[in-house]
């Protein structure tokens, strides 16, 4: 009876994982689709923005699709090109996703706000991120799912709605968004890579005050899978990486800032241990269709803010506030590995960063596994 509970459990939890948890946000009812979101970029305005920055910028900016490789899968379900703004000259190869959840917009408007910076703004620190880096920002992953104002792109063959961030596993590759990103993240071969997400509102378990930004590693430090990769070597980086912009963020004044976790205080909160995400196939070096054959592998964390459309203009109250949060979040990554000063943070200090306390990992390869399995 306790174990059914528990996978019954676990399969709720699986649900919420990367979004919102389904039972914090129950006095939130989905607007899916109701939501006004006329104030929120769209596609074509993020390909007029594009264009207007790569102008301005006198060639540092190359704003490109993937059609333009001439990939075999280039666009997406509905037709739309796929775009990448790359900038920088550095070695180290970055890349930083944002909006593979259609609903969840901030990270399209903090990749063109930090553009815009970059382009404009040419400060020491501007200048060493675009020395040491070469960036590619994929501003909008899910252009189909953007437009509808839903999480998942549609396949047009049977109508079927895939969450693209379950879409990099052994047996999926359902989308052709997902055929044509993996194809282009298989050929840069990034050195670090970030993901834009938003989650419900969120208040802290114990103070009950607001949680503007959850920091993420979608393979838990500690936990079932990250201490094997690598030696333990991204268990480092990726916390150094989170550790790092945490600091940051708090001499912005960002205060409300923890550690992501679904689950709630009712049914036990948990951290995700989940192979069949995007950045944890990129930790894994996921191989599909000949394309990453040497199994290339890449650390990578995630940025989860409050405001997605589902929590309708409840979510969009601290729009500018979550927008520029992102903005600089991601701004002291770069910086961080620009510099190298992440790589000077104890792994360790990871555990001073706010989370509640959890009763185990929620994974999508062993069902539940308690702490201390
Ligand atoms: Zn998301």
């Amino acid at each position: 009876m306790k174990k059914k509970l528990i996978s019954l459990l676990s399969i709720l939890m699986l649900l919420s994982i990367f979004s919102t948890s389904a039972f914090a946000v129950k006095n939130h009812p989905s607007t899916e689709g109701n939501t006004n979101i006329s104030s929120i970029i769209g596609y074509d305005d993020m390909i007029k923005e594009l264009e207007n920055l790569e102008k301005r910028s006198k060639g540092a900016l190359e704003v490109f699709t993937l059609d333009d490789l001439g990939y075999e899968y280039s666009k997406s379900e509905q037709g739309r090109d796929l775009y990448v703004a790359k900038l920088g000259n550095g070695d180290k190869e970055v890349w930083v996703q944002s909006r593979i959840h259609g609903d969840e917009p901030y990270g399209t408007e903090a990749t063109l706000h930090l553009l815009k910076m970059y382009v404009n703004n040419q400060s020491a620190e501007n200048r060493e991120i675009m020395d040491e880096l070469t960036m590619y920002f994929i501003p909008m992953y899910n252009p189909d799912g953007s437009e509808m104002n839903i999480r998942q792109t549609v396949l047009q063959e049977d109508g079927r709605r895939i969450d693209l961030n379950r879409d990099w596993a052994t047996g999926a590759f359902n989308a052709v968004e997902s055929k044509a990103w993996f194809n282009f993240w298989a050929d840069v071969q990034p050195d670090y890579a970030l993901d834009i997400h938003h989650q419900g509102l969120k208040t802290d378990s114990e103070t009950g005050d607001a949680i503007t930004m959850s920091l993420g590693i979608s393979l838990a430090p500690g936990g079932p899978t990250l201490p094997g990769i690598k030696d333990g070597l991204y268990e480092d980086i990726t916390r150094q990486m989170q550790v790092y912009v945490y600091d940051g963020l708090k001499d912005y004044g960002y205060m409300s800032i923890d550690r992501y976790t679904v689950g709630s205080s009712t049914w036990g909160f948990q951290e995700i241990d989940i192979h069949g995400g995007v950045v944890s196939a990129m930790m894994l070096g996921l191989e599909y269709d000949g394309m990453n054959t040497e199994g290339h592998s890449n650390p990578a964390v995630f940025f989860e803010t409050s405001g997605n459309t589902r929590d309708g203009n409840l979510g969009q109250k601290a729009r500018g506030r979550n927008i520029q949060l992102n903005a600089n979040g991601i701004h002291d990554w770069l910086y961080g590995l620009a510099s190298e000063e992440i790589f000077d943070v104890d792994p360790e200090r990871w555990n001073e960063i706010p989370r509640p306390d959890i009763i185990g990992y929620n994974t999508d390869h062993s069902g539940f596994v308690p702490v201390g399995y």
